[in-house]
């Protein structure tokens, strides 16, 4: 006997991460930031009324779209805020790409695009990417829908302003969907500035990362006043608020501390590139990063999930994919110097 509607029953869901319960680990397997987030957003939770809690929040974020607004110099009817990226790209998949087909997506990409075409009933045309993991933006016209990460994940790969804008051009009557979640990290710039001038353009960005909030749960999304009144309408229709009160203190005081934002970012940048450089020394071959995690490609069969399995044993967690074209790579998310010279030993070792 099983409850579930027969749509329910097809869904293959996303399988995150281990979270591991007990202390000790070494957790480079989800791409968190290794440092906490901005004392400013601690101070916002505890400097907080609590009894204002017996109210429901601001539906809309409004203090904290006032000061993404700020940042990236749009207008607050450009800024639509959600409960983590993930929820964001949720409400896009069914403003902008439900029962469409021809959505255009690359074959090796973020994992839950898949899971929302199929929740959504979209049909994704897959582009492989080139051999060496990079895009052509030129595969990419004629849509009725484009959803890129960029920089992309799990290949740390980033496409340049001016290729997301020939993208966007090219695709005029469709939504470009740029998901951002590792701008911070890279050495392009955001698609936001874009936002502007092209209509049918959405920047999706998250606290998850380079604000060290992933436990938060705040994402964002920057866009023309049709795509986000597109979304307010999907958020009205499925959760008026998504954001608690808390939330939205905590998210706007860590925005604000730019200070710490760059410094931490700058950090893990720079134990980015040490690693890499090391891994490259002891003959892996790994591609320059744009993001806040390496993908190190194994040495030969089986290196890989050997290795996964040598690290876990160790207690350092990495992320492995049995899957086509990437089976013989391993994930590993950027942590502290100390985390990554444990993970290095370990990579020595094996
Ligand atoms: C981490 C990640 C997200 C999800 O971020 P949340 O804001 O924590 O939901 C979205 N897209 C990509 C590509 C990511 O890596």
């Amino acid at each position: 006997m099983t409850f579930l509607t027969p749509k329910a029953q097809a869904l293959t869901p996303y399988t995150a991460g281990i979270q591991p319960k007990e202390p000790g680990w070494v957790k480079l397997n989800t791409n968190e930031n290794p440092y906490p987030p901005s004392s400013k957003a601690a101070e916002a939770i505890r400097g907080a009324n609590l009894d204002a809690l017996r109210l429901y929040p601001d539906s809309d974020s409004n203090i904290l779209c006032e000061v993404i607004a700020g940042r990236y110099g749009v207008a607050l009817e450009n800024v639509f805020c959600g409960n983590g990226s993930d929820e964001v790209l949720a409400l896009a998949y069914q403003a902008f790409f439900a029962e469409r087909d021809n959505i255009l997506t690359p074959d090796i990409s973020y994992a839950f695009y898949p899971v929302w075409a199929q929740m959504y009933g979209v049909t994704a045309k897959i582009i492989p990417l080139k051999e060496d993991f990079s895009i052509d933006p030129g595969e990419y016209v004629n849509s009725n829908g484009v959803i890129l990460a960029n920089p992309n994940a799990p290949t740390s790969r980033a496409l340049t302003l001016a290729q997301v804008e020939t993208i966007v051009r090219n695709n005029p009557h469709a939504v470009v969907l740029i998901d951002e979640a590792y701008i911070d990290f890279a050495g392009v710039a955001s698609a936001v500035s874009l936002v502007p001038k092209y209509e049918n353009l959405l920047v999706v960005q998250t606290f998850s990362k380079s604000y060290s909030l992933a436990g938060l749960r705040v994402g964002f999304a920057v866009g023309s006043r049709a795509l986000v009144d597109g979304l307010q309408k999907i958020k009205h229709s499925f959760n008026s608020y998504p954001l608690g009160m808390l939330e939205q203190k905590a998210a706007t005081a860590a925005m604000l501390d730019t200070d710490y934002w760059n410094e931490t970012r700058q950090k893990v940048k720079a134990t980015r590139d040490k690693t890499i450089g090391a891994l490259r020394e002891l003959g892996y071959a790994v591609q320059d990063s744009h993001t806040n995690f390496i993908l190190m490609k194994a040495k030969d069969e089986g290196h890989a999930k050997g290795l996964y399995e040598h690290l876990l044993a160790h207690k350092i967690l990495a992320r492995y994919w049995q899957k086509p074209r990437i089976s013989e790579f391993l994930r590993v998310s950027v942590g502290t110097d100390e985390e990554m010279e444990a993970f290095l030993q370990c990579v020595k070792q094996f």
